[in-house]
C-alpha cells in the first residue's frame, strides 16, 4: 500500500491487546474528518504539543489529529540544549555533559558548568517514543501525507488540505509550512548555520565523555564562521560536525574534508582508526526578520516556521518545549493562544548586533566569540543566551568585549533598532 495513502487505525480486543490496521484513507475520510485539534507536522514542536496535550487532564475528551509525510521516526538529528529544570522528557536524553570546552587562537577555554547540564536528544528516540504513545491513545489518529495548506472555513474552524483531502478543527498547530507573508517581513540579515556531522566510533579512546565541545574556531576560516562541534557520547564514539554560519552553502566534500582535517589535526586519526555510524547534515535558518504567528485564522505556526529559531546561535529545541506548554496552558483555561514569536525586544537587538557581526565581519566575530568564553563563565554565557540574563548581567557581559564593533553594528542597523526590531 502507497504509505501516502494510510492512515492508522487502532482496534482494541483487550486493553493489553492492540491491533492496528492500515485504513485507506479515503474510506476512513468519509466518516471523520472533523477534530478539536489538528496537529499539522510531526517533527520537534509537532511532536512536543501533542506529547504536552495527551498529558493534560483538562484536554482528555479532545479528538486530535496529527499528520505528517512520513511518521517513521527518524535518525536524522540530534537535537541539543541546556536546562536547569527538569524536562518532560528527561528520560530519553542520549547523553549529558558537564563540562564545556571552545577553542579559539590556539586556545583552550573550558568550563565545568554549575547551574545547567548540556543535555543531547536524538529524534529517532523522540519520535518512536511520542509516536508509540499516540498510537495506544484512542483521541488521536495519525496521518501520513503531504499537507497542502491551511485555510479559514469560518471564523470558528479552519481547514488543512492533504493529498488525501481536508480535515477541519477550531485549532490548528502547524509547524509544516512557510506561513505565507513570511517573504513580507523586514529582512535585512539572512544567513544559515548550515553543517555535515559524522558519528564515529574510534578504534581508540580519544574522547572524554563528560565534555563536550561546543566551538572548536581553530579551523580554516575561509567561507564565513566556521566550527567544529565535537559531542562525545563514550570515549571511542562522537558526533563530530563541521558548521558554518554563512550565507552560502558548502559541497558535502566540502564538509566532509573539513571533518576529516579536523579528526586529523585534533586526535591524530586517519580514515583507517574509524568508522563512520551515522551522518547528520541540516541547515537552520539565522535571519533577522519576524515571522507571522498565524498561517491564517485559527493555524498557529510553531517550530522553526513559527519563528521560534533564536537567529544568532540557531537553538530552537527548548523555545519549542516552551511553546508547547503555553499553548496548552491555554488551550486548558479557553485563553488565547500565545502569539508572540521571537524574543523581546532587548534580546532581538542582541541578535541583530551579533547577525550583522557574522555577516559583515566574521573574522571579528569570531574574536568576539573567543573573548566572550575567555571572560565570561559559560553558565552566564547559556543564561544570556536562553534570554535569562537581566540588564545589569548584560551590561557586563558587553563590557566584556570588544565594543567598536558593536557600536558599528548599532549603527548599521539603527533603522531597525529604532523601529522596534
Ligand atoms: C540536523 C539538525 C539538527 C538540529 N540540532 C539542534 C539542536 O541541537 N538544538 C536546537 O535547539 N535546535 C536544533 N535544530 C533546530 C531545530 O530544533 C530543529 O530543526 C527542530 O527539528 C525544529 O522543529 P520543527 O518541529 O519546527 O521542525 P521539524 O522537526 O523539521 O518538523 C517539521 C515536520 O513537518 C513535516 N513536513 C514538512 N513539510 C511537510 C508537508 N508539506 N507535508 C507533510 N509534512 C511535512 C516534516 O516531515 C517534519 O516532520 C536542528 C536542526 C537540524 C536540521
Amino acid at each position: 500500500m502507497d504509505s501516502q495513502l494510510r492512515l492508522f487505525f487502532r482496534v482494541k480486543l483487550h486493553p493489553n491487546f492492540v491491533v492496528e490496521l492500515f485504513f485507506i484513507n479515503r474510506i476512513r475520510m468519509a466518516f471523520k474528518s472533523n477534530y478539536d485539534i489538528i496537529i499539522g507536522g510531526a517533527g520537534a514542536s509537532g511532536l512536543s504539543l501533542l506529547w504536552y496535550i495527551l498529558q493534560s487532564d483538562a484536554l482528555k475528551e479532545k479528538r486530535i489529529l496529527i499528520a505528517d509525510r512520513s511518521l517513521s521516526p527518524a535518525t536524522d538529528k540530534t537535537w541539543c540544549f541546556w536546562d536547569d529544570a527538569d524536562m518532560p522528557f528527561s528520560n530519553l536524553i542520549h547523553h549529558t555533559w558537564h563540562t564545556l570546552e571552545v577553542g579559539a587562537f590556539g586556545n583552550r577555554y573550558v568550563d565545568q558548568l554549575g547551574r545547567f547540564r548540556y543535555h543531547c536528544m536524538r529524534s529517532v528516540d523522540y519520535s518512536r517514543k511520542i509516536l508509540a504513545l499516540a498510537k495506544e491513545d484512542p483521541r488521536v489518529d495519525l496521518l501520513e501525507s503531504d499537507i497542502h495548506s491551511f485555510h479559514e472555513v469560518d471564523e470558528q474552524t479552519s481547514g488543512m488540505v492533504t493529498a488525501n483531502g481536508t480535515y477541519t478543527a477550531p485549532f490548528i498547530f502547524q509547524s509544516a509550512l512557510k506561513p505565507p507573508g513570511l517573504e513580507d517581513m523586514k529582512l535585512d540579515i539572512s544567513l544559515k548555520q548550515h553543517f555535515l556531522g559524522w558519528e564515529i566510533k574510534a578504534e581508540r579512546p580519544l574522547f572524554d565523555p563528560g565534555r563536550a565541545v561546543l566551538m572548536d574556531f581553530d579551523v580554516p576560516q575561509k567561507n564565513g564562521v566556521t566550527f567544529v562541534y565535537v559531542l562525545p557520547f563514550s570515549e571511542t564514539e562522537a558526533l563530530i560536525e563541521y558548521t558554518l554560519f554563512s550565507a552560502e552553502l558548502l559541497t558535502d566534500q566540502e564538509y566532509e574534508t573539513g571533518i576529516r582535517d579536523y579528526m586529523t589535526d585534533r586526535y591524530g586519526l586517519d580514515d583507517s582508526g574509524y568508522e563512520i555510524t551515522r551522518v547528520e547534515k541540516g541547515v537552520i535558518p539565522m535571519e533577522d526578520r519576524r515571522y507571522p504567528a498565524y498561517y491564517c485564522n485559527r493555524v498557529l505556526n510553531t517550530g522553526t516556521v513559527g519563528g521560534l529559531t533564536k537567529p544568532s546561535t540557531g537553538y530552537t529545541f527548548t523555545r519549542i518545549q516552551r511553546q508547547s506548554s503555553e499553548i496548552v496552558h491555554a488551550l486548558e483555561n479557553n485563553r488565547p493562544l500565545p502569539d508572540k514569536s521571537g524574543s523581546d525586544y532587548r534580546f532581538r537587538v542582541y541578535d541583530l548586533m551579533l547577525l550583522w557581526l557574522l555577516h559583515n565581519h566574521p573574522k571579528t566575530s569570531v574574536r568576539i566569540f573567543s573573548e566572550l568564553f575567555r571572560k565570561n563563565s559559560f553558565d552566564r554565557i547559556l543564561t544570556f543566551l536562553e534570554e535569562k540574563t537581566h540588564p545589569g548581567q548584560e551590561v557586563s557581559i558587553f563590557s566584556s568585549l570588544p565594543y567598536i564593533p558593536f557600536f558599528k553594528s548599532i549603527w548599521k542597523m539603527k533603522h531597525r533598532i529604532v523601529t522596534g526590531a
